[in-house]
């Protein structure tokens, strides 16, 4: 088939701008774009009449079904298929969608978690059109993007508070720049997740029980070659992996998801994919799908696509890069440092807002990011530690000092640095010294926060970016609208946020030990290590008052989704614990029994033929692995009496503290034992493929 060309395919499967004009009438156009670009209420007859539109483009593009597509709180993406058909009198079918079905659905939301929010009895929950997302078609099915409720209101998805914490900031920030005298529709913010992620081959991939129930490893001697050499992040990129993307790219493409870079990472089967940033709604939806659609992808060429954390122990893990920031409806970008001074004026403060809500919400970003599966990465040395702390470089660290202290910035310039006069210099714009060990970077117009694992969904820890940024605003807000004089007032507030939270601004080595104890014990920040230990800070009086003062999150939400989230820490744990228990007594010891055999008879034979033969190999072989299986044994009762203690609380932190101080060491402990044996047994006795195997698989 020929390649058809990119401009020609992007966007073919998206009921984008460009459709909607062409489609709809003049009225209904402007009344949805009102809507979508200024939150307006939608009215009931411009929905049937974009219902009407959606529906026969997409059965022009051979959609049969529609489905309202919606994030639940799992991480994955929901759908729900229905048909258009509906039957006609004279026997046949007509395709029908009405605006009703467009604007509501009522999936049946039993199955999905809620933490206690939704009564047993009050199964049902309803979703609701987001228009400011592209409907979409794919695999013959019209996607609806929507937002998922329960009847009482309550939200049982992650894109609701997401727009939510949108709507907090577009209004606080909306207020800053009416004090600069800029009256503007909206402020939106932006977002461009990298993404990284392993490609392994697909037989290797179904050999190995813990990576097609856990999406990791769980065992597995080192392979004599890692990522030491680093030749796969410039080596070229193998033909297989090649054909994936360009296949990903096609499907990426045709969903109007800019798919701009990708490249090898530094561990082996290691890639990376970047977009063009877009709206934070829209870049959560896109990163959903393109972690869908890459899965998808990978399977058509024989290969599994792996989106977990850590998939291999002693090898770089996967995250996910959140680029972040504000611009207005005319572009205006409030992170870039401007032309004039009033206009750095103005950058300067954005700029406090964001520090100031990183310091006091430094919890609320690290639990954003917390899952039983990223907490191998961070800390670990490969990933920013699970301390949060600002890299802003040496030239705005050189201002905001000068601002601080009053002191000339730089000795050549004799004025004072005073905002809102000219004595402020212009910044470069281009800040090109980057620092790989800062959890949130800033990198010359945006701030990008690295601390995300391959797998978390993007608009967790936008909410809390969002939500955090929106009350600093808003206290600056509150107190320059009522300022005598704008200039002096805006000077000491900056002057007051830099000294007040100094101390989450750090350029050093964030993966160093002297850093932890000067974050925990000189500058008193959170050191929040695990899921367990990040998670309750959620349900922090000042965290709940903040997000729901924002309307953010109501009480119960809050309640329901700290519950969730550490169900979700816990369940996965326990079934790695019992993946565990499984691969150790029915393939691991039974294998290394056989080996064991095999040496005995040796022995045995080899003696029998001549009473000189030492066996020192086999013997010595023989006994430690011998040894090694007594351990296992003992390590796996272990682990499994530790898995059924969990049964006996009944509260969900308790349970969580459980996993991180019994049952995570307890399977750490038996894997090493298995990892010994493992490089003492013949490759022909031993169960699953290896490290090596897995990792070079992929040519
Ligand atoms: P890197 O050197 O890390 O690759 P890039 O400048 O290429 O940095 O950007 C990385 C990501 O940041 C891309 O997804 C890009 O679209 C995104 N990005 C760039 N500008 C912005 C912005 N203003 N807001 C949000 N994301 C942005
Ligand atoms: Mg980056």
């Amino acid at each position: 088939m020929e390649k058809q060309n990119v401009t020609e395919l992007f966007g073919t499967m998206v009921f984008d701008d460009r459709v909607m004009r062409s489609r709809l009438s003049a009225e209904v156009y402007s009344s949805l774009k009102k809507t979508m670009d200024e939150n307006a209420k939608l009215d009931e007859s411009v929905a049937d009449a974009v219902a009407a539109q959606m529906r026969d483009w997409a059965v022009e593009k051979g959609a049969t079904h529609f489905t309202h597509w919606f994030q639940p709180l799992t991480g994955v993406t929901a759908e729900k298929h229905d048909s258009f058909i509906t039957p006609s009198p004279d026997g046949g079918v007509i395709m029908e969608f009405s605006g009703k079905e467009l604007i509501k659905g009522e999936p049946d939301a039993s199955s999905f978690p809620s933490g206690g929010l939704r009564a047993t009895f009050e199964a049902r929950g309803y979703t609701a059109w987001d228009p400011t997302s592209y409907a979409f078609i794919k695999d013959h099915t019209l996607c609806i993007p929507t937002a998922f409720c329960s009847y009482a209101g309550d939200s049982l998805d992650k894109k609701t508070p997401l727009l939510r914490s949108m709507q907090a900031l577009d209004r606080q920030a909306k207020r800053i720049l009416k004090l600069f005298g800029k009256d503007v529709k909206y402020v939106r913010t932006s977002v461009g997740p990298e993404q990284e992620y392993f490609l392994i081959d697909k037989e290797m991939f179904e050999k190995r029980p813990d990576l097609v129930y856990t999406g990791r490893t769980l065992f597995g001697a080192m392979p004599p070659k890692g990522q030491e050499l680093d030749d796969h992040y410039f080596g070229v990129i193998k033909p297989r992996v090649t054909e994936f993307m360009e296949d990903l790219n096609d499907e990426l493409w045709k969903l109007g998801i800019l798919a701009k870079t990708e490249h090898n990472e530094v561990a082996p089967a290691q890639h990376e994919l970047a977009p063009i940033f877009s709206t934070t709604n829209i870049a959560t939806d896109s990163n959903q799908l393109t972690m869908e659609i890459m899965q998808k992808v990978a399977r058509r060429h024989g290969m599994v696509c792996l989106l977990h954390e850590k998939p291999f122990a002693g090898v770089n893990g996967s995250g996910k890069h959140n680029n972040w920031s504000m611009a207005t409806d005319d572009g205006t970008n409030l992170l870039s440092p401007g032309d004039t001074p009033y206009e750095n004026a103005q950058f300067l403060l954005f700029l406090a807002a964001v520090i100031q809500a990183v310091d006091d919400y430094q919890d609320l970003l690290r639990l954003s990011v917390a899952t039983a599966g990223n907490d191998h990465r961070l800390g670990a040395n490969e990933a920013p530690p699970a301390i949060i702390s600002i890299f802003l470089g040496d030239e705005l660290s050189g201002i905001l000092e000068s601002i601080k202290t009053g002191k000339p910035y730089k000795d050549k310039e004799k004025e004072v640095m005073k905002l809102g006069v000219h004595s402020l210099p212009r910044f470069s714009k281009d800040t090109t010294d980057r620092n790989r060990t800062s959890p949130f970077a800033f990198t010359g117009n945006k701030f990008e926060f690295r601390s995300l694992g391959s797998s978390n969904s993007i608009a967790c820890c936008n909410i809390m970016l969002n939500a955090a940024v929106a009350e600093s605003l808003k206290q600056y807000a509150d107190r320059l609208e009522g300022a005598k004089s704008f200039e002096d007032e805006l000077h000491n507030l900056i002057k007051e946020v830099i000294t007040k939270h100094e101390r989450i601004l750090f350029n050093g080595n964030g993966y160093s030990d002297e850093w932890v104890k000067e974050a925990t014990e000189k500058r008193g920040l959170l050191n929040l290590k695990t899921t367990a230990d990040a998670m309750p800070y959620l349900l922090d009086k000042k965290n709940m008052d903040m997000l729901m003062e924002h309307k953010v999150f109501s009480e119960t939400e809050l309640h329901s989704r700290c519950e969730i989230m550490l169900e979700n820490y816990c369940k996965t744990v326990n079934i790695e614990g019992n993946t565990m228990v499984e691969m150790v007594r029915k393939n691991y010891l039974p294998a290394i029994e056989k080996y064991l055999y095999s040496l005995a008879e040796t022995i045995g034979k080899m003696k029998a033929v001549s009473d000189k033969v030492k066996c020192n190999y086999e013997i010595s072989t023989m006994e430690r692995l011998s040894e090694l299986t007594d351990y296992i044994l003992e390590r796996v009762k272990d682990l499994e009496v530790a898995l059924d203690d969990l049964k006996d609380y009944d509260d969900i932190i308790r349970t969580s503290e459980a996993i991180r101080d019994d049952v995570l060491p307890k399977m750490e402990h038996l894997r090493k034992h298995v990892d010994e044996a493992e490089m003492l047994t013949s490759e022909e006795y031993w169960p699953f493929p290896s490290y090596g195997k897995l990792l070079f698989s992929v040519y």
